[in-house]
């Protein structure tokens, strides 16, 4: 177990397999731009992701997500996988857009992974298409959820970014039909990564405000933390029990748990999603360094790591400081 300078434990590890992306989403990749992609020598191979993670688990990580850019694109992401499902982790799981979930979810469960997030922001093709930038029918991605359970990919959850003034109005509506589905929802609020997606305090639905609609609709009861550093506040449909969640990562922050460490499909190691720079791991492990000297170099970074952008960020956008932040894409969430 090794601890940073504010005494949090490091714990969970995000590992970003492509920056590529198959959507265009508002708040993420917007349309319009021009975007450079790492090429694939310059992506860390799934060996050495696996050589990373092992090197890790002495030091207390038991989490392990993988992510993007749309991680259901990078080539063979079922033997990375299967790979990873051979350490002693806790937890593997995986956050994508659904888009081709109908066709890998089976795939992904004989690999070894054990549940998945599905991002969907609206339960209106219109309002999706537009978000995502791509025509895409919900129905589609709602089929990707429904083969992630039948194979057993459980417990399936659904984030939901909510931007003000594009589908704050749909929030009962999802919360009914992932209800009526079984489906734990977790309902974020739209954050300034990155320095492309026109983000503004204006712009965030809070989770209060969620929070106080939707408790008009449903008898929502609160649940304890499952962990240390758990990120949602977590409810129940008392009625049902079906699990109910809210990320409130900007309008009541969480840094003072944050246990989550996070590395980029070319190699860099993040101590923050708002990390102005990160910590070149790919170097190190070319130079074919043992998993002693991979531990000591993460202990040094971790043991150093004192962030906590959010917590500071009113402040900062008071005094007017916008500093650069890495891309969504880049760092996967
Ligand atoms: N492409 C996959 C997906 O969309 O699920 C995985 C990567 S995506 C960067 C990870 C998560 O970040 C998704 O749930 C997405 O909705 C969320 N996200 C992206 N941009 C966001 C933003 N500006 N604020 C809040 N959540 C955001
Ligand atoms: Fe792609 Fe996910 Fe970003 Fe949307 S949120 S653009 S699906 S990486
Ligand atoms: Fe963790 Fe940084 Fe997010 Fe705070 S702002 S919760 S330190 S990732």
């Amino acid at each position: 177990m090794i601890k940073d300078r504010l005494g949090r434990e490091l714990r969970d590890l995000r590992i970003s397999v492509t920056d590529r992306c198959n959507f265009r989403c508002s708040f993420c990749m917007p349309e319009g731009e021009e975007y450079q992609f790492f090429r694939r020598d310059e992506m860390l191979t799934f060996e050495e992701i696996q050589r990373f993670v092992r090197a890790l688990i002495p030091l207390g990580v038991k989490k392990v997500r993988l992510t993007g850019g749309e991680p259901l694109l990078r080539r063979d992401i079922q033997r990375l996988i299967s790979m990873l499902s051979s350490l002693p982790l806790e937890d593997l799981s995986l956050t994508t857009n659904g888009f081709l979930l109908k066709e890998k979810a089976r795939l992904l469960k004989s690999s070894g992974l054990k549940r998945i997030t599905v991002s969907l922001h609206s339960l209106r093709d219109k309002v999706f298409s537009e978000l995502v930038g791509r025509e895409v029918k919900v129905s589609w991605i709602i089929e990707g959820i429904e083969e992630a359970l039948r194979v057993g990919l459980e417990p399936v959850k659904v984030n939901v970014c909510v931007v003000k003034g594009v589908n704050e109005d749909e929030i009962v509506d999802i919360a009914r039909f992932f209800k009526d589905m079984g489906v734990v929802v977790r309902f974020i609020e739209f954050m300034d990564v990155g320095n492309l997606n026109h983000w503004s305090l204006e712009r965030v639905f809070s989770v209060r405000e969620m929070f106080q609609i939707l408790s008009e609709h449903f008898d929502l009861e609160p649940l304890e933390k499952s962990y240390r550093g758990e990120v949602a506040e977590r409810y129940k449909h008392r009625d049902c029990g079906v699990e109910i969640g809210f990320i409130s990562s900007v309008t009541q922050p969480f840094c003072g748990e944050c246990n989550r460490l996070r590395l980029t499909a070319e190699g860099k190691l993040l101590t923050c999603l708002f990390a102005q720079d990160g910590y070149d791991v790919k170097s190190l492990l070319r130079s074919g360094a043992e998993e002693e000297k991979i531990r000591e170099f993460v202990t040094r970074i971790w043991s150093e790591r004192e962030d906590r952008y959010s917590e500071r960020r009113l402040e900062l956008l008071k005094r007017g400081i916008i500093p650069r932040k890495p891309e969504m894409f880049k760092v996967g969430g």
